[in-house]
């Protein structure tokens, strides 16, 4: 299917690795120019130039922290004009619901709420005097299903789909869309981290903690990076249009709901 993407600019948010790294590829496939970031510069580096290679669009890296004001400040100013944002970051540590106090809830929001706002604020009003754009936020399963041990990730999460169920209704008109991307369990190294969380806490291999958790899963596997970013992909062409404020949930089957 031609996505219509050629020639798009992306700005791709936490990228060098996992869900990220497996949208910038899928965009980049559809002839997607990129900005990639993440924090480290060694692995962001490696996987830039794996898609130069592959895929022969432009990329650009920007090493720094996304959750940081200074770090939105170097993302806007690198990613003016572009087309497409996916908000992206890694997601707050495991935990009990007695555990956290104010500073762990504030980093959890900066990083998993505030930071896609910012570059939501920042980049959706050039794409709207253009007429075009698409903006897809890496959230979770739990937004609709709530993980117990991922009390912060609920909770930040769950602020910014509320933002987003208003804003993307209120820039649909401009022809931009705001829709979520919300991961179950898929195969990367946040599922190995989950994994070893539990593989400690239930004193279980790792082998049997991945069992264990692939079999709560109706497709009996954990998911790819590649499929998450086709479907972002997807959400990024020109079939996607009409799908506005939306929180597509990629899991499996995992959460059991009739619609
Ligand atoms: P991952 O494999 O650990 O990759 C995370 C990527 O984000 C890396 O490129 C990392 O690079 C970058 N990153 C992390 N913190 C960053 C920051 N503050 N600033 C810039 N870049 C940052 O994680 P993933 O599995 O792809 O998960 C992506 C998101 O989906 C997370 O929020 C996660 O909680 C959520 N999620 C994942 C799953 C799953 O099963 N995988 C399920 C539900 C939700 P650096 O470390 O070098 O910065």
């Amino acid at each position: 299917m031609e996505l219509g993407l050629t020639g798009k600019r992306a700005l791709v948010c936490a990228s060098s690795k996992g869900l990220g790294l497996g949208c910038a590829r899928a965009l980049a496939e559809a002839g997607v120019n990129l900005i990639m970031n993440a924090r480290g510069a060694e692995a962001l580096e490696a996987s830039a130039a794996a898609i130069r290679e592959e895929f022969g669009v432009e990329v650009v890296t920007l090493a720094c922290d996304v959750t940081t004001e200074d770090g939105q400040a170097k993302l806007i100013e690198a990613a003016q004009g572009v087309d497409i944002l996916v908000n992206n970051a890694g997601g707050p540590p495991p935990g009990m619901w007695t555990d956290w106090n104010r500073d762990d809830f504030v980093a959890a929001l900066d990083a998993n709420m505030l930071a896609p706002i910012a570059l939501i604020k920042a980049l959706v009003p050039g794409m709207m005097e253009r007429g075009w754009g698409r903006v897809v936020n890496i959230t979770s399963v739990s937004v609709k299903s709530p993980i117990p041990v991922l009390g912060l990730s609920n909770a930040a999460r769950a602020g910014l789909t509320g933002y987003v169920a208003g804003t993307a209704r209120q820039v649909a008109g401009s022809g931009v869309t705001i829709n979520n991307l919300l991961p179950g369990i898929h195969a990367t190294d946040r599922a190995v981290s989950l994994d070893k969380g539990m593989s400690e806490q239930q004193g279980i291999s790792m082998e049997e903690a991945k069992a264990r958790r692939a079999a709560t899963i109706p497709a009996g596997r954990y998911g790819t990076s590649d499929e998450f970013g086709a479907t972002c992909a997807f959400l990024c062409s020109k079939h996607a249009g009409f799908i506005v404020g939306q929180n597509v949930l990629l899991d499996g089957g995992a959460f059991a709901s009739a619609m």
